[in-house]
């Protein structure tokens, strides 16, 4: 019989139990006894779900109080030195000090889990003896089989990507700490396979990046080891979010079964099984569910190519699975109540996707008609969505067709709207702005949260944003910024806020995704053809404008940022959903300018995070990201001047891409990266203008002027003068007034001294 599997489950539950868990916790409001029971509590029950819905193969060990690569550094007592860990079980203070830092030490870092929106804590190893100081695999087994009686397979992360994604050692030292992580993670195993557990899945993502020959040569070390302690024990050695690299290499490992990921990996993985085939000796995990969209799948679609994996892999050693953990989707769709029913039944979270895959399982042995006619009335959801109004706006896709088909450029080369823009802004040397949004205090919010549950009627709110920009506005003027802006205090999300104002949007209540911790992010689903219909920042921006000489920039989102931090369709390539949106923004780009406005900022902070995670698909992304930006921003006159921003990021290795966007200004975060940034500004002569962030908004502390003045003249070292801007380095929205203030005009100050040494 063919089983079916997950690879991980959501931990944040139903209503975020898990998320408010935590945060009682951290404030004090639960004891950690009742912490520990409401967390089994939230555990046991995904278990439970799994169960119920009759998937064969359960993980354990995939949920955490965090984050699961915490987990194993903590397992293995890697804390670094400056939280004072002693040894043994880490204590929930030490490991929620690492995550988040404690009075006396800097939290962790945390980083993008490979091209998802999920972040993981880096396993610090410097300085570090790694011990095996709970088997947490084996007691999650344990709680799964006592608890529900269920034959749990627990989850490791491999010991090759464990050691990719940690930092504190050089790579000469990476063949020493394999030396110390092997023998504990064969204690692991051999303790596993005492208790008689059957399958243990190890996840090595790595495996679908590009590995070096000594890597490879590390693997076989690694799984040659595995095989000699515990030759009984059945690894699932899982990889996900792309195809695998060294195809040959990987399926010749002494494993009992390879995890292959046939959604987002589909075609290199069935090229690789095409031409090179499938191990006799093996088990094939089928990764055909995708595991991070959130549409239904088409099961009849799935279950041909199943057959076509049988081809090379008999039946009985196929197991069908999601593509990678269900961690990066929703929890379940069956509670959204306010989706057209069309888009409802279009989708599925977690639990339905439970369902996908059972149904499939039985698909793939049975040739019963009840289960033909199951499997087919998702055909018939997705074709009701696929024939809806929304996604055949045919006037949208002739035009985006049409304006995507030519080059987008602005009507002159930068050195002549360099020129024209000077002349008519007559802006000083070292020009400074900020970023865009300035604090959200509890008012602003408090007055958002009235106005949409229909206590504020719309005057009394507009009324109310527009003290704010008064405010803000003369503030500005009076601290003695160049460029103002009008503080975004109307929107609470750079891209929920577009995203309502465009048709092709849907949101949903409770599609939350955990991010990083007991972070959660609710995306938009771009569902249909996206289109302008109506002005969306105009009023507040020529309101802002209305009251001062001084030039104010509108504020926009881009298209890869929007689409980039939105679950979208999949009916069509990214690409193109990216056009629609740049076409869109163009139409609110032309609206501001026809309103007066003659400089308009379009933020994309996130093209960084669309990169593939194949290196040869990188270049095409790239191009399109640049197109799309270019689409939104190129019809403006001359002396319009086009802004964009970036953060979050390294960006030291795309500033071609960057500068091919061809924006008058762009401002970049360099808080994280500032050296190697001005670095690669020297080997590249950036030739647009440029705005490196002074100071870091992360932090409430108020920045100096003389610590600005170096930021300032490092830069300078590297780019030209005349092309330089000051500002901070991103949104000022989370923080407090006092120290904005303060910060800016610390930073005016900065910049006058720079002035005069210039
Ligand atoms: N304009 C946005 C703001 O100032 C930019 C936010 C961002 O870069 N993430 O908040
Ligand atoms: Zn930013």
């Amino acid at each position: 019989m063919v089983k079916s599997s997950v690879l991980g489950y959501p931990r944040i539950g139903a209503d975020r139990e898990w998320k408010k868990a935590l945060e009682s916790f951290w404030s004090g409001k639960l004891e950690e006894e009742e912490f520990h029971s409401q967390l089994q509590e939230i555990r046991l029950n995904h278990l439970r779900k799994q169960q119920e819905k009759g998937i064969d193969f359960i993980p354990v060990n995939d949920f955490s109080y965090y984050d699961h690569i915490l987990d194993t550094a903590a397992m293995f007592g890697i804390i670094p030195k400056r939280f004072a860990y002693e040894g043994g079980i880490v204590p929930l203070s030490v490991y929620y000090g690492v995550a988040r830092g404690t009075k006396g030490a800097a939290a962790s870092e945390m980083t993008k889990w490979f091209n998802t929106n999920y972040h993981y804590i880096v396993p610090e190893l410097a300085g570090v003896s790694p011990v095996l100081n709970e088997n947490k695999p084996l007691t999650a087994y344990r709680e799964a089989k006592e608890k529900l009686g269920i034959e749990g397979k627990p989850v490791i992360v491999g010991p090759l990507t464990f050691l990719k994604l940690s930092k504190g050692y050089n790579i000469s030292e990476t063949d020493a700490w394999l030396d110390r992580l092997l023998p504990l993670y064969v204690q692991i195993l051999q303790e596993l396979a005492e208790e008689g557990v059957q399958w243990v899945q190890i996840d090595e993502p790595i495996l679908v990046t590009k590995l070096s020959e000594a890597d490879v040569q590390r693997l076989k070390t690694i799984y040659e080891a595995f095989a000699a302690s515990v030759p009984n024990l059945n690894i699932m050695l899982q990889t996900y979010f792309e195809s695998v690299e060294n195809y040959r290499d990987i399926v010749a490992l002494p494993v009992k079964g390879i995890g292959l990921d046939f959604v987002h990996g589909f075609s290199g993985n069935m090229q690789s099984i095409k031409a090179l085939g499938f191990p006799a000796d093996k088990v094939l995990g089928a990764g055909v569910i995708d595991g991070r969209g959130i549409w239904k799948a088409s099961l009849r679609g799935k279950l041909e190519l199943l057959e076509e994996l049988a081809e090379f892999v008999t039946v009985e050693r196929l197991i069908v699975q999601s593509s990678c953990s269900l961690l990066h989707v929703p929890v379940t769709a069956a509670r959204e109540t306010k989706l057209t029913s069309e888009l409802k039944d279009s989708l599925a979270f977690a639990e339905e996707k439970l369902d996908e895959l059972v149904l499939l399982t039985k698909a793939v042995s049975s040739n019963d008609v009840g289960i033909i006619d199951e499997l087919e009335k998702c055909e018939v959801a997705i074709q009701a969505l696929q024939l809806s109004e929304e996604r055949n706006r045919s006037s949208i896709q002739h035009a985006v067709a049409a304006v995507s088909s030519q080059q987008p450029n602005r009507s002159q080369p930068f050195a002549e709207r360099h020129a024209a823009q000077q002349a008519k802004w007559q802006l000083p040397l070292f020009p400074t702005t900020t970023i865009g949004s300035f604090p959200q205090s509890a008012e602003v919010r408090k007055a958002r949260q009235l106005w949409r549950k229909d206590e504020w009627s719309n005057k009394q709110y507009t009324d109310f944003i527009r003290e704010q920009i008064d405010i803000w506005i003369k503030l500005q003027e009076e601290i003695g910024l160049d460029v103002l802006v009008h503080g975004e205090f109307e929107r609470t999300d750079m891209v929920e806020f577009f995203g309502e104002k465009l048709a092709g949007f849907a949101f949903t209540q409770n599609g939350w995704v955990q991010s990083y911790g007991s972070r959660c992010v609710k995306p938009p689903v771009i569902f249909g053809d996206v289109a302008f219909t109506g002005e969306m920042t105009v009023k507040e921006t020529k309101y802002a404008q209305s009251l001062t000489q001084h030039p104010v920039k509108g504020m926009l989102t881009g298209p890869i940022t929007i689409m980039n931090w939105s679950f979208v369709r999949e009916d069509i390539p990214r690409e193109q959903i990216a056009y629609q949106l740049a076409y869109a923004l163009r139409q609110e780009v032309e609206a501001l300018e026809q309103a007066g406005i003659g400089m308009i900022q379009v933020d994309e902070p996130a093209v960084r995070e669309g990169l593939p995670l194949k290196e040869e698909e990188q270049a095409d992304y790239l191009a399109w990201a640049v197109k799309a930006f270019r689409i939104a921003t190129c019809t403006v006159q001359e002396t319009t001047q086009i802004h964009t921003h970036m953060c979050y990021c390294e960006f030291h290795d795309m500033i071609d891409s960057i500068e091919a966007m061809d924006a008058d200004v762009i401002s970049i975060e360099t808080s994280r990266s500032h050296g190697e940034l001005i670095h690669s500004f020297e080997l590249n002569t950036y030739k647009l203008g440029i705005g490196l962030g002074v100071y870091d908004i992360h932090s409430p502390r108020i920045p100096s002027v003389e610590e600005m003045t170096g930021m300032i003249e490092r830069a300078l070292r590297v780019l030209d003068p005349k092309l330089f801007w000051i500002n901070p380095d991103c949104g000022l929205k989370t923080r407090g007034f006092e120290e904005t203030v303060a910060s800016l005009r610390n930073m005016v100050g900065a910049t006058k001294i720079a002035r005069n040494n210039h």
